[in-house]
């Protein structure tokens, strides 16, 4: 089974008297040892199928499934504790606290998965290279630095699924390649990576790239 499988995604959503679409019957999925683009115009659906297949967003209708578990449809805790096990998750904002060093972020990060595949702190820093970085503070460190931090948090449970939102959007060249490379790694080395992504170097690590249009996807190249 893929590791990420999402099926006839349905997402409506009220305003007022009116209902939008977002999403409208998007499949997705992505095997072991893939990584996967999705690119699409402002408003075609790109951020609530990522917050869908997250589990941070219910789908009106289909189903997600992540390393095998279904985590749609499911209580909030439920998800929360799916989440927390089978994904990471990377957001061009950040996820990391700000008064928290990046050791403990990452710390942290390993704490929401209580019984999980932990990763040791010393490993996942070496992994990023931010070993020389780990007491400072989010705002201490640089965008390409930030950007490493939020990778090795988003790794610190061992996920069989990356989600990424433009992961790269404000970094520069050099800082682009060093995340890239460790995303491409994480897919070669067997889980499953989805990026949301405009960025062309971004776009040459994926396996697939996935176009969505007014939450349909329109077509797939290799
Ligand atoms: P993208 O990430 O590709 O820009 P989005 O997933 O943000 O697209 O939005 C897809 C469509 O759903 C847009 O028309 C947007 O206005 C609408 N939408 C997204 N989130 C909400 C929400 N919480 N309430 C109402 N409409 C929403
Ligand atoms: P990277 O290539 O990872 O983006 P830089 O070459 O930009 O790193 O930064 C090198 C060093 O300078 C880092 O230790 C970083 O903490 C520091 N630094 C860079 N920009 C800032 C900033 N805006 N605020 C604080 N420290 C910064």
């Amino acid at each position: 089974a893929p590791l990420l499988d999402g099926r006839g995604l349905y997402r409506f959503f009220r305003v007022g008297e009116d209902e939008t679409a977002a999403l409208r019957g998007v499949d997705i999925r992505v095997r072991r040892g893939e990584t996967v683009a999705v690119i699409g115009p402002s408003g075609s659906g790109k951020s609530t199928l990522l917050a869908c297949l997250a589990g941070l967003d219910e789908p009106s209708g289909g189903a997600v499934h992540v390393g095998g578990t279904r985590i749609s449809h499911r209580p909030e805790a439920e998800r929360s504790r799916l989440r927390a096990r089978h994904v990471g998750i990377l957001l061009q904002s950040g996820t990391l606290i700000r008064h928290l060093s990046v050791r403990d972020n990452i710390r942290l990060a390993r704490a929401a998965d209580r019984h999980g595949r932990h990763r040791p702190v010393t490993e996942l820093l070496d992994q990023v290279e931010l070993s020389h970085r780990a007491d400072a503070l989010p705002q201490e460190l640089s965008g390409g630095e930030l950007a490493r931090a939020g990778l090795a948090a988003a790794l610190a449970n061992d996920p069989d699924v990356v989600l990424a939102d433009e992961p790269t959007g404000e970094l520069d060249g050099d800082s682009e390649q060093r995340v890239l490379q460790i995303l491409r790694r994480r897919a070669n080395d067997g889980r499953a990576v989805l990026l949301v992504t405009h960025s062309s170097a971004a776009l040459s690590i994926a396996d697939r790239v996935i176009t969505l249009h007014d939450g349909r996807n329109v077509d797939e190249r290799d």
